[in-house]
């Protein structure tokens, strides 16, 4: 690549950067907030210094446009919400008498008044607060926010750009308020929303803005017809203003497919895109719609959402190729990087071999400008980073981490046979019927128990070395000892050890798999003020000793009834780390798989005769076009097989999902063949239970009975009552009968109360039968 005066204007920028600062101040602040310890004004003040620092730190980085409105107290689409009005009543109150306890009563309900519900951004572990509209629904323009923090921004020096929900985005991630009819679609209220964007838009402007970027990610997705005119009349709209800034619409997660020309014709001054993985297709689509004469492309060629490090030759590759199709060219990375980590200098237990081959926030940052700097200058004035990356990319290709070769001699070697059980599923349920010898509706629960106040402080202590290994396995135990006489008393059939050893169920299997790392502060926001530190998943998978077997059973060896052995399947192990990006993630699955096969059959061999593979990840990671699904639902369900099938016949193997409607992945979900799944249907009122059945799912299931994300306590009648609505759907031969999901997040009380509901309600209906 040579450099082009066209290139020399090539500009480096963001979308958005992590918000709790490097100490997880913003979490402390707003926790303690809500504690009564931090005033409103102390907590405003950390907000404002660390949105300070972030800019100083990307304008320092050399970063040529800092976004702002990327901060938030708790989730961006809930200030989208607050910006248009779109409070709902029962919040009302609480908003007009305190503008911020009313945003946290949105966020988290108050005694009175439930929260907005919460789901999944896309495919990724954030959560967002899901705006409730309805026909009634009146919008008024709010941007207060926006317009403060740009001015903050820009009273800095800064150059900025305002970053807000795009008003598609937000209709098509809203869903009809409570009480208002299933069938309405929040995209019928697009030319009431118009206005209120153009008031901001205009505010924005009067603020000093000369570009504002609206988000679309929804675009990505299948979209009909009427969705993607919408989206045209939408930009028509607003390009049409004419008091307004400069209008970039960015997409990302995936290619704009359909919407590309659709926003390519658009009278915005700009587009964003992704060329990331499957996004990369965007390349040949924009070539294809003729490119993007005279307007402004901004090239998300940095991932944003995994970790590695990017390859600057083939970045730069892509926007040499980039430069021929657009007036002008930046770079950026390519979603927020609010979905990764800060930054990788303080993870000083991380090998620094390894530690070169990851790049968190702080490092895409000087990535994305390094780049944009090969860009404008041409690759001569960055040769020295490319040879750097170069170097780091042949260590982690060379690294024996990324390459064990008895890995991969064995994965090489799986045959279909290794992902197939030995009998058939019909011949397997007679013979586990009479191994195990069960009641009809048999009662079982998910897996973990209370994780106590007492357990965390074991875990705390070992940590510091207050107590030793010994002391603290003492405590574990004596915790399984009362979860199993618990159990015993209250009549369960199939129990548990309930997961006292477990901090996270997936952190607990990667600390002790060759291959994963653990970061110290890899802190990256779930919701609100939950962080997660997700593992990463960075060489050859291999299991060096059994993980879980001597708890199930020193479990087992305290009572006569079956115990369960727990494990977490390959796929939620995936979707739950940062996973390697150098080889396909069907390739990983299957290591992963392999390593977890060896587990199940140490339980079996020491005599589990019941085994759960937990997978409430499966349906989450569906990618978000049809066109990717079935490649992911193949290599998904066969690493599920794969860790289940070196069992016989009389062994039942379990798995549960959860967080999810499962209506669309029936048939993947038979795909598993396991025996028996759980899965979470209390507060449905077991809608699933009659989506298995629809399907023809023709193996046992659980459908839960027992709500376990609220303290409330299920009445046995409740509880027997839904059974009946699930005997509806599944035969009393085939119905399970237990909890929506774990119950590490409860307390003692509401548990032993709940469980022994269930076990009377079971009681009943089987004397009904
Ligand atoms: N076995 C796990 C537990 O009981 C399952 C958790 C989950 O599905 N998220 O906690
Ligand atoms: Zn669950």
């Amino acid at each position: 690549m040579t450099s082009k005066p066209a290139a020399a204007a090539a500009q480096a920028t963001v979308y958005g950067y992590p918000r709790q600062g490097p100490d997880r101040e913003l979490k402390k602040a707003i926790e303690g907030y809500w504690k009564g310890r931090v005033t409103a004004d102390a907590l405003r003040e950390t907000a404002a210094e660390l949105r300070r620092s972030n800019w100083r730190q990307l304008a320092g980085a050399g970063v040529h446009e800092v976004p702002t409105g990327d901060f938030s107290y708790y989730d961006h689409v809930l200030d989208t919400s607050v910006m248009v009005g779109a409070v709902p009543d029962r919040h009302r109150e609480a908003v007009a008498s305190d503008a911020l306890d009313g945003y946290f009563a949105m966020a988290r309900g108050t005694q009175d008044v439930a929260p907005l519900e919460m789901t999944k951004w896309f495919d990724t572990n954030y959560h967002y607060l899901v705006p409730e509209l309805g026909p009634d629904t009146v919008f008024s323009a709010d941007s207060t926010k926006q317009v403060t923090e740009l001015t903050e921004a820009l009273a800095l020096g800064h150059t900025a750009r305002p970053v807000l929900v795009g008003p598609v985005t937000y209709l098509l991630l809203a869903k009809p308020a409570p009480g208002v009819a299933a069938g309405f679609e929040p995209l019928t209220l697009l030319d009431r929303l118009l206005p209120v964007y153009a008031e901001v838009l205009a505010d924005l402007r009067a603020a000093g803005a000369r570009w504002v970027q609206l988000d679309e990610p929804a675009l990505v997705q299948d979209r009909t017809p009427a969705e993607l005119n919408a989206a045209a009349r939408a930009y028509r709209g607003l390009g049409a203003l004419t008091d307004r800034p400069q209008l970039l619409v960015a997409s990302y997660f995936d290619r704009l497919g359909e919407a590309l020309p659709v926003l390519a014709k658009a009278p915005v001054e700009g587009l964003a895109l992704d060329f990331t993985g499957a996004a990369a297709a965007n390349l040949e689509d924009l070539a294809a719609v003729g490119g993007l004469p005279g307007k402004r492309l901004v090239a998300g060629v940095v991932n944003g959402r995994n970790i590695w490090i990017n390859d600057y030759e083939k970045s730069l590759a892509t926007l040499a190729t980039l430069l021929g199709l657009a007036g002008r060219v930046d770079v950026a990375a390519s979603c927020s990087l609010l979905h990764v980590p800060l930054d990788t200098a303080p993870e000083k237990d991380i090998d620094p071999e390894i530690l070169r081959w990851l790049a968190f926030a702080r490092q895409k940052t000087d990535e994305v400008v390094t780049l944009a700097k090969g860009l404008a200058l041409g690759t001569e004035a960055v040769a020295s980073e490319i040879a750097a990356n170069r170097a780091a990319h042949a260590s982690r290709a060379g690294s024996p981490l990324t390459r064990d070769p008895a890995v991969r001699a064995r994965a090489a070697a799986v045959t279909e046979a290794d992902g197939r059980r030995s009998q058939p599923y019909g011949e397997r349920a007679a013979a586990q019927r009479a191994h195990l010898g069960l009641p009809l509706l048999p009662t079982t629960t998910i897996g973990s128990f209370p994780q106590t106040g007492e357990l965390r402080t074991a875990r705390a202590d070992l940590r510091a070395g207050r107590i030793g290994t010994a002391g603290y396995e003492e405590r574990i135990r004596a915790e399984i000892g009362e979860v199993i006489a618990f159990q015993e008393k209250t009549g369960i059939d199939v129990l548990v050890h309930g997961e006292p050893e477990r901090n996270d169920m997936v952190q607990y299997f990667a600390e002790q798999l060759t291959g994963y790392l653990a970061t110290q502060h890899g802190w990256v926001q779930s919701y609100g003020t939950r962080y997660v530190r997700p593992p990463v998943l960075a060489g050859d998978i291999s299991r060096p000793a059994p993980m879980t077997v001597r708890w199930t059973f020193y479990a087992q060896s305290l009572t006569d009834r079956p115990v369960k052995g727990m494990l977490t399947g390959p796929v939620t192990m995936l979707a739950w780390s940062f996973v390697r990006d150098d080889q396909p993630l069907g390739d990983t699955a299957r290591q992963v798989a392999l390593a977890l096969r060896d587990e199940v059959n140490d339980l079996e061999a020491g005599g589990t005769s019941v085994i759960q593979v937990d997978e409430p990840a499966l349906r989450e990671t569906l990618p978000l076009r049809a066109a990717g699904r079935a490649d992911y639902l193949a290599w998904a369900t066969e690493s599920f097989r794969l860790t289940t099938s070196g069992v016989r016949p009389d062994t039942q193997i379990h798995t549960h999902m959860c967080y999810a409607e499962f209506g669309d992945i029936v048939q993947a979900i038979d795909d598993l063949d396991a025996d028996v799944i759980s899965l979470e249907a209390a507060r449905s009122h077991m809608q699933v239970a009659h989506e298995l059945a629809a399907h023809g799912y023709p193996r046992e299931a659980g459908p839960g009975v027992y709500d376990i994300h609220s303290p409330r306590v299920p009445s046995a009648e409740e509880a027997a009552q839904l059974l009946r609505t699930g005997l509806k759907a599944i035969p009393a031969e085939r119905l399970w009968v237990n909890p929506d999901c774990g119950l590490k997040t409860r307390a003692w009380p509401e548990t032993r109360a709940s469980l022994e509901n269930l076990v009377a309600a079971a009681r009943t209906v089987r004397g009904e039968l």
